[in-house]
């Protein structure tokens, strides 16, 4: 039984934080919850900021995960725009950056994960960018724009799932877009070569350029303004700004400096959690982009960087710190949108962990359903274009049971006879 007079404090105010902090209130926490965040904005979702809103299509205040009425409402006490910079576990309480100490008796990290950095010349140049916060968006929307109206060049560094995002915006507004990738297909790591060229199919023909198995190595600018960027085939490209997009690392500098145990880097790194979310501190749990996760489903490690999983881990932690049993079991999902193709992923099918790709559809016309096997066992699905089919998919993953690849690829035998 948890008591009244308890405080559970919440570092990081994103999805999964947030989602977090409700349920604690929804299961009838009455102790005090705090929320504390080193943003300006209060709580919001991240996959608009690449897509609707970034585009122009969705307002700014559809990307909060609550008015900021509702926290006071639920008595949340949500501090923002100040970091937290220790953690005393001894004393079992976080510091804020003004000197603001506070107490926990259960603490989440939800600090999530930072935009990585090229490691080249001319990276602090005006004109490159980052996407994770809302205020990057807010510029990158601008500067997008401008690009449509001046028939400027953007240049993405990465063609994983925001650079292709980015790309799909950019081209909206009439931007001429070229792609810088050292691997030979977009999302190589993700979706493997043969869906990865469904990808670059996709974005040429809506007029983007693709420079694959090369790096950027140097931005060059002049008085602060970014000109054009090289590459190591000695090519040089011409910018007008550049989106890095070549990934996120983890934000565990708080756990690893208060020693909590940290993730493998060949297992994903970030804080080692266990199946119900608690850190190697039984008083300090984890979820969200920062948490790995000892995945009781797939038997190994797994840390996500997933809106479902923010969404759902932070729940999850929620329970956990209430004393719950829990076990965070869901299949790992993920959605992107590009142009008019929308997709959804189910699963987790890492490079060299299957052994065959079945397709269910018509892969030319961008409306199938992929599926990865080992051994005839569904490790992910993928739907592009074909929708109200995740649950069967999540399904099938979730069975392990050995399956016809024949009857898999055929539309005409239902999903759901085959788990
Ligand atoms: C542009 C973009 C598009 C995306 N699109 C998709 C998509 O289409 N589909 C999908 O499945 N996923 C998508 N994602 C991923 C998804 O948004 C993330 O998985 C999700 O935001 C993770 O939520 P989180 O709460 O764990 O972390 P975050 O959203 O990163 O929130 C963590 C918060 O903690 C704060 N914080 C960190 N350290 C401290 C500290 N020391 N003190 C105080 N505060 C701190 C951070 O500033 C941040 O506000 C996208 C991500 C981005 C950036």
């Amino acid at each position: 039984m948890v008591d009244a007079h308890q405080t559970f404090v919440v570092v990081g105010g994103g999805l999964a934080g947030a989602k977090a902090a409700e349920t604690l209130r929804a299961e009838g926490f009455s102790g005090r919850v705090i929320l504390l965040g080193d943003e300006r904005d209060h709580p919001y979702e991240r996959p608009p900021l690449s897509k609707g809103y970034l585009s122009g299509k969705e307002e700014r205040d559809s990307v909060f995960v609550h008015e900021t009425a509702w926290y006071a409402g639920a008595e949340i006490e949500l501090h923002l725009g100040q970091p937290v910079t220790a953690l005393d576990r001894v004393d079992r309480s976080v510091r804020l950056g003004d000197g603001t100490v506070v107490h926990y008796d259960k603490l989440l990290l939800a600090t999530g994960a930072e935009p990585r950095r090229l490691p080249v010349p001319g990276t602090d140049l005006a004109g490159v960018h980052h996407l994770r916060r809302l205020a990057h968006a807010d510029r990158l929307r601008k500067v997008l724009t401008s690009l449509g109206r001046d028939n400027g060049h953007l240049v993405i560094a990465g063609a994983g799932w925001i650079g292709l995002e980015v790309a799909a915006a950019a081209r909206g507004y009439g931007a001429e877009v070229t792609i810088i990738e050292p691997e030979p297909t977009p999302l190589h790591h993700v979706v493997g070569p043969e869906l990865g060229q469904i990808f670059t199919q996709l974005h040429q023909d809506h007029g983007v350029r693709f420079h694959f198995g090369v790096r950027l190595t140097e931005i060059v600018g002049q008085d602060g303004v970014v000109l054009a960027v090289r590459t190591d085939d000695g090519e040089e490209h011409p910018a007008h700004d550049v989106l890095a997009a070549i990934g996120a690392a983890p934000r565990t500098a708080l756990a690893e400096t208060a020693g909590l145990a940290m993730a493998a880097r060949k297992d994903g790194g970030g804080i080692a959690v266990d199946a119900s979310l608690r850190t190697s501190d039984p008083h300090i749990f984890a979820a969200g982009d920062v948490a790995n996760v000892a995945h009781p489903l797939l038997g190994a490690r797994l840390r996500v960087e997933h809106w479902a999983n923010a969404l759902n881990s932070g729940p999850a932690a929620a329970r956990a710190m209430l004393g719950q049993d829990v076990s965070y079991d869901r299949v790992p999902y993920f959605f992107s949108d590009q142009y008019d193709l929308g997709l959804e992923y189910s699963g987790w099918a890492p490079p060299g962990s299957y052994d065959q790709v079945v397709i269910r559809g018509d892969a030319g016309k961008r409306e199938f359903i992929s599926f990865w096997l080992k051994d005839q066992r569904v490790l992910a699905g993928m739907n592009v274009n074909v929708w109200d089919v995740t649950e069967s998919v999540q399904e099938l993953v979730r069975s392990g049971r050995q399956i016809d690849p024949d009857a898999l690829a055929d539309p005409s035998v239902p999903l759901t006879s085959l788990s």
